[in-house]
């Protein structure tokens, strides 16, 4: 017996092939405002399937070949699945059983390249000779035009990465809304997700490209940091195919997720942009916050919000801040992380250690409060040209945890 949601996309498939048949161009847009919430992709897959296929039949000037392109595409849809609902039967008892659970998932999907770990990575989206250009900088006349250059590939690369993580999550749901449910886009993307126990790693992705599954480490119970890790690995599975057909995996640690270093053209990088603006996608994101200097409260509220990580949330508001801001994470008084908005022009950074006099430094010593903010000189947290401009930064520093302290710094301008 088909389920009542089964027995919906059946009838509106039967009224779409019907409708087909006396319009020229159905509005594929009514069918999916009647369709059961969370069968959307299914149902505009298999629209957009027929449509093809019902063109090919009823237009008298269709060829064999089109005919045949529909059919074969039903057919890859079909083996698709059936092969994604064997390695959804089967992956938990077999990943269970294993110390190894990257190649047991191999395993399963008849895939024996696991042992390949020495496949050097590609598929980056831009061209690599851009880090030329990187390398270039320090100086001589065209110093700064090529900065200019160079910013704006920088920003056409992050465009790009976020355009397509948000048309992914238009394909996938009708009606976003956040919390963005990354587990449901993953099995939309035939994506199983398991826990299992790794070792030295957080999360990996195993796939041959078509099928496969994101494998999270037990011991990470932290839900935002679990999310976190599923949009990372379907980032790898959408935008990385020719690595994950030459490699067969990827696998992630903290070093992996906290790169957002565009610059470095890397995967990891890619999937880092890619995954914030998944889980915070500006359908959703109130972009006028970037008009503010931005603030903990805002950072906290966006976290909740979208339920995600601090480091994560005050990413994505740097990113759109108007101003020159940046969020820098320290530990033991040493900078581990960053992210400037794209205000700053040239070459900036935070110092790699705490300077005395930032409030941030304060909070290391013990006995503070968790939470400071202070105005200061440029020069006391950037080492680049805003240092030497003379202005101030507004500095608000805040604890979190035992060892971690995050900064909100805002150029006063
Ligand atoms: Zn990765």
């Amino acid at each position: 017996m088909p389920s009542h949601a089964e027995q919906k996309i059946a009838d509106l498939i039967e009224r779409f092939i019907k409708d087909s048949r006396s319009t020229a161009q159905p509005d594929m847009a009514s069918y999916l405002a009647h369709c059961p919430r969370g069968m959307e992709s299914q149902l505009t897959e298999a629209l957009e399937t027929i449509k093809l296929i019902l063109e090919c039949r009823y237009q008298p000037s269709a060829s064999d070949e089109l005919v045949d392109e529909g059919i074969s595409r039903l057919e890859v849809l079909r083996a698709k699945k059936q092969r994604f609902e064997k390695i959804e039967d089967a992956l938990d008892p077999v990943v269970e059983a294993s110390r190894h659970p990257i190649e047991a998932i191999c395993n399963l999907l008849g895939w024996r390249k696991a042992a390949q770990a020495s496949t050097p990575s590609h598929g980056c989206l831009l061209p690599a000779h851009a880090g030329v250009m990187y390398r270039g900088r320090g100086g001589g006349s065209g110093q700064a035009t090529d900065w200019l250059l160079w910013n704006a590939q920088l920003e056409s690369r992050e465009r790009t990465l976020c355009d397509r993580a948000e048309s992914l999550l238009r394909k996938t749901f009708t009606d976003l809304q956040a919390p963005v449910d990354v587990a449901t886009l993953a099995s939309r993307l035939y994506l199983s997700i398991k826990d299992a126990e790794l070792e030295g790693f957080d999360g990996c992705l195993v796939s041959d490209g078509e099928v496969g599954a994101i494998v999270v480490n037990k011991a990470s119970t932290n839900m935002q940091r679990r999310r976190y890790t599923i949009g990372h690995e379907i980032a790898h599975f959408v935008l990385h195919k020719p690595s994950l057909k030459a490699r067969g995996f990827f696998r992630d640690g903290m070093g992996d997720f906290l790169n957002f270093d565009c610059s470095d053209w890397s995967e990891e990088s890619e999937a880092n942009i890619f995954a914030s603006y998944l889980l915070i996608p500006s359908m959703l994101f109130a972009e006028d916050l970037g008009c503010t200097k931005p603030t903990f409260a805002d950072v906290e509220r966006i976290a909740h919000e979208f339920d995600v990580s601090l480091a994560a949330a005050a990413r994505r508001l740097i990113r759109a801040s108007n101003w020159r801001s940046c969020v820098v994470v320290s530990s033991n008084g040493e900078v581990i992380w960053h992210a400037l908005s794209q205000q700053f022009d040239g070459w900036q950074r935070p110092w790699k250690n705490l300077k005395d006099g930032t409030a941030a430094k304060l909070l290391t010593l013990p006995g503070t409060k968790d939470h400071l903010a202070e105005q200061m000189p440029a020069a006391f947290w950037f080492e680049g040209a805003v240092a030497s401009e003379q202005v101030e930064v507004l500095e608000e520093s805040k604890r979190l945890g035992d060892s971690y302290i995050y900064s909100l710094l805002t150029v006063v301008e």
